[in-house]
């Protein structure tokens, strides 16, 4: 497929061919003024909401007036055990055995439970590997475990960045360092894609020599999930934790996920804050004060369940399912990235810059564009680009992002994104940077 033209009408075809256009209309895409659909390319930010969701979070509604408290236990959607009905859907979308599985609490409070059973510190081996540019939240999780276990984030936080001049971490920087601090490293916390650039980590490869040097690995699936196809079980990653309200289109604060291998989710020497929700069904309303784990990985919830946020994240994972999964979802993906690196070379030209990974296995679907014109004002331009109807996101120091997403972004959408962002930087005059004329 690589007959493109700068035409609307490929963009068009390219529409009347693609097999998933239909799942556009299982959304609401947020409209502008006039009533007409966004541009919405903010899903690595919050995915649209499914229209079934209000369906899905009426019934619970519904359950609660007419059951009260017997929802907890009655009929098919009862609300104790409702969190399996997410499992296997999520299983399929990580790539993992559905033991491995669960959907609970919020990503960062998960990377916490999670480091806590997954992050042992010893006088000898105490560090904790991550990527520079990691956002904040994450940054902030790991200095407060390291603190908490009585060491010092200077000497137990190693810190992996970009080459000077580069913008995307070199896999074989991740590994050397891996390799460095070999002995004294414990854990590996990086994300599976980058949140400001879009690069993809080789998980697989970064989960293997970390075991090799005795460490541990986690990663962060927030931009990963729903975006790139996983196999955490195959990966051999100790564990994960992701949010569900980007490309899992929960809605905001949507409930979390987590992962952790079949290896350790019955090993009972790990350390693990308890609750509850952790402790084996069949005689946790006995209210004993002897823990029984779960022997899942539900052996790590801690309270009864969110259910509204849950019946919102499961219309989105019916939809999913239904599409055929992130394997088909990435088909049109790379058709969709495809596409739009044509329509920037041949469009926008140098004026704008990708920080994006070009080579399709390192990226997902976010573009990161930075305009190269050192005069221009990246602030405004991306202020006019929202207000001529596309929603993208601005990130501090100079970089749109934008995320054109399988499920309900069609290639005319990505066609009118690009022409309208060529019709804003002429207007600004923006040049490219060091132009030649
Ligand atoms: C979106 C995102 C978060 C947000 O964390 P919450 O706990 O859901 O608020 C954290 N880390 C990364 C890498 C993210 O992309």
């Amino acid at each position: 497929m690589t007959n493109f033209t700068v035409n609307v009408e490929t963009a068009r075809a390219l529409d009347r061919d693609d097999p998933l256009a239909a799942y556009r209309g299982s959304f609401r895409i947020p409209p502008m003024k006039n009533g007409e659909p966004q541009i919405y390319l903010v899903g690595n930010s919050l995915g649209a909401v499914p229209v079934k969701a209000a369906d899905y979070v009426t019934t619970e509604l519904d359950r609660w007036a007419n059951l009260g408290v017997g929802g907890h236990f009655e009929g098919e959607l009862a609300w104790e055990p409702y969190h399996e009905l997410l499992t296997q859907p999520m299983a399929a979308i990580v790539g993992a055995e559905p033991s491995e599985v669960v959907v609970m609490n919020s990503l960062t409070v998960n990377l916490h439970l999670l480091m806590v059973s997954f992050y042992s510190p010893t006088p000898t081996r105490h560090k904790i590997l991550i990527e520079g540019h990691a956002f904040p939240s994450d940054h902030f999780a790991v200095e407060s475990q390291i603190r908490q276990r009585g060491f010092d984030p200077v000497e137990s936080l190693v810190v992996v960045e970009p080459r000077v001049g580069e913008e995307t971490l070199r896999p074989e920087d991740i590994m050397s360092a891996i390799a460095e601090h070999g002995d004294s490293l414990a854990l590996v916390m990086l994300p599976g894609v980058q949140y400001y650039t879009g690069q993809v980590l080789p998980m697989q490869e970064i989960s293997a020599l970390a075991h090799d040097v005795g460490a541990r690995v986690g990663f962060d699936l927030a931009h990963a999930v729903g975006n790139i196809p996983l196999a955490l079980h195959d990966w051999d990653v100790d564990f994960a934790a992701w949010c569900t309200y980007k490309y899992l289109n929960s809605g905001p604060g949507g409930v979390g996920g987590a992962f952790v291998h079949q290896r350790h989710v019955d090993d009972q020497s790990l350390s693990k804050f308890l609750g509850w929700w952790g402790t084996r069904k069949e005689t946790r309303f006995e209210m004993a004060t002897v823990f029984e784990p779960i022997p899942t990985v539900e052996s790590w919830q801690l309270s009864n369940a969110p259910i509204l946020s849950m019946a919102a994240l499961r219309s989105s994972l019916d939809v999913i399912t239904d599409a055929g999964g992130v394997r088909v979802l990435r088909a049109k993906s790379e058709l969709q990235i495809a596409y739009l690196d044509y329509l920037l070379d041949a469009v926008i030209g140098e004026r704008v810059e990708s920080i994006t990974p070009t080579a399709m296995p390192e990226r997902g679907c976010q573009y990161a564009l930075r305009i190269t014109d050192p005069s221009a004002n990246g602030k405004s331009i991306h202020g006019a680009l929202e207000a001529a109807g596309v929603a993208c996101d601005w990130r501090h120091p100079a970089v749109i992002r934008v995320a054109p997403v399988p499920l309900y972004n069609s290639f005319e959408d990505i066609h009118r994104f690009v022409t309208i962002f060529d019709e804003i930087l002429t207007n600004a005059g923006v040049r490219p940077s060091g132009a030649r004329g």
